[in-house]
């Protein structure tokens, strides 16, 4: 292994802050909040990537959850071959959207049409229009800490990125919109009841992860979504899940299935376009028909539904019905969540960790948290010495502690175990 000063990663940083902002294209990839030098991806296979040094890491992010079956899958690579082999982009209709629209559909009851995007940010900010069209209003309600991409009326104390800069909202997001966008406590059923209570006529809907994945991973609790739902119902507000992150990751039919609760519209992406840029909104039948061309909610974009990413989504939604699929998936992430419990515990460090399907999170706090406020009181500094301990011992782990992570069906026993024997040797270093 080099070292930094003559690493390749350092290098091509450099070179990077020279022609894009913070010499990335996403700011996570930064290391702002753990510091360091990010790692340049030179090659993907199955549960590794190896960085511009030639250093090969187990990923624990997996593309931030799009690479589900491992990346570079012989099946899904292969069909994007066939794909581009045929043309890139018409602009026109293409049979793939029809076939990716039904098997969508098929998955996920609730979502009785769908419409393709390019990008979870596009997802929700076309959920959102259609909820406001919909119904008239214009107040929406998000949890703090959930974080929906970065349309203008989401950037209102949102987690991910912002949380890492410590800023509550992004600059250059007029007051004009955000004063339509009401911040509640996530799983606090109290304070949800008294805006429904003071407003609930106004509000055009409730967008929520169902299992959030932007600050950690926290679970919602099922009164708290029941309560949503009922609320929602009550008062003509249409329920958004945001299951960008968790649908096709926390089980096949999505947090929805997981809780069996309903909702009108469902945002996705990630696992649905397989390491390319598919995303989709999607619901009621009632609601979808109110999009252009058919309705009055505009809604456009030149690459949704691109060929060649439907080609990845597809073959990776037909991967994840193999059977036993799931079953597996859960079983690495809870196995890495216990080895890595056993370990801290070991070290006598405070630590906990979850698992909801093949999404994970764990804590530098005695207990699981529940809401944003307790996630942030982790310990920081040393979640930040434990994720460089591992990167030195090629595991790449979320580089902030606001991240969920992310195991693939390429996460074996073997993987998992040689993770843990890491981490009891860096929980030592540490403790
Ligand atoms: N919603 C959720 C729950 C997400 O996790 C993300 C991205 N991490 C988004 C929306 C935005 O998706 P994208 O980055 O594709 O715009």
């Amino acid at each position: 292994m080099t070292t930094d000063s003559t690493s390749k990663n350092e290098i091509l940083f450099a070179r990077a802050q020279q022609s894009t902002p913070g010499g990335v294209n996403s700011p996570v990839r930064a290391f702002r909040s753990v510091g360091g030098t990010p790692r340049f991806i030179t090659r993907a296979e199955g549960p590794y990537f190896w960085d511009a040094d030639g250093k090969r890491y187990i990923d624990y992010i997996g593309s931030w959850g799009p690479a589900i079956v491992g990346h570079a899958h012989p099946q899904v690579i292969k069909a994007v071959q066939a794909a581009a082999a045929n043309g890139l982009s018409f602009g026109a209709p293409t049979e793939g959207e029809i076939e990716i629209a039904e098997e969508i559909c098929r998955l996920l009851p609730s979502i009785e049409q769908v419409r393709l995007v390019s990008s979870g940010t596009e997802a929700t900010m076309s959920a959102l229009r259609l909820a406001r069209g919909a119904t008239g209003r214009d107040k929406i309600v998000k949890f703090e800490g959930c974080y929906h991409g970065h349309a203008d009326s989401l950037l209102v104390k949102a987690g991910s990125g912002l949380l890492t800069f410590g800023n509550p909202t992004s600059a250059g997001v007029p007051e004009d919109f955000v004063k339509h966008t009401l911040v509640l406590d996530y799983n606090n059923i109290p304070q949800l009841e008294d805006a429904f209570a003071s407003m609930g006529d106004t509000i055009a809907c409730v967008i929520v992860e169902p299992v959030a994945g932007n600050m950690n991973l926290i679970r919602a609790t099922p009164e708290f979504l029941q309560r949503m739902r009922e609320l929602c119902t009550e008062y003509g507000t249409v329920l958004i899940f945001d299951e960008v992150m968790c649908g096709f990751r926390v089980g096949l039919g999505g947090a929805q299935e997981l809780y069996g609760i309903t909702p009108d519209l469902t945002a996705l992406g990630k696992v649905i376009g397989g390491g390319l840029p598919v995303a989709a909104f999607g619901g009621r039948a009632d609601l979808m028909q109110k999009m252009a061309p058919i309705g009055p909610v505009y809604q456009a974009g030149t690459l949704s539904g691109n060929p060649v990413a439907v080609a990845a989504g597809m073959s990776t939604l037909k991967l994840i019905q193999e059977p036993g699929f799931y079953e597996r998936l859960g079983a690495a992430a809870q196995r890495l969540v216990d080895g890595l419990t056993e370990a801290a515990t070991e070290a006598g460090i405070p630590f906990c960790g979850d698992a909801v399907g093949g999404m994970f999170g764990f804590y530098f706090n005695h207990d699981i948290p529940s809401t944003y406020g307790q996630m942030m009181a982790g310990d920081k500094e040393r979640f930040n010495r434990f994720f460089h301990g591992m990167l030195d011992e090629g595991v790449y782990f979320a580089p902030a502690m606001f991240e969920a992570g992310f195991v693939s069906a390429q996460h074996t026993d073997a993987v998992i175990d040689e993770t843990v024997e890491a981490a009891r040797r860096v929980f030592k270093r540490i403790g």
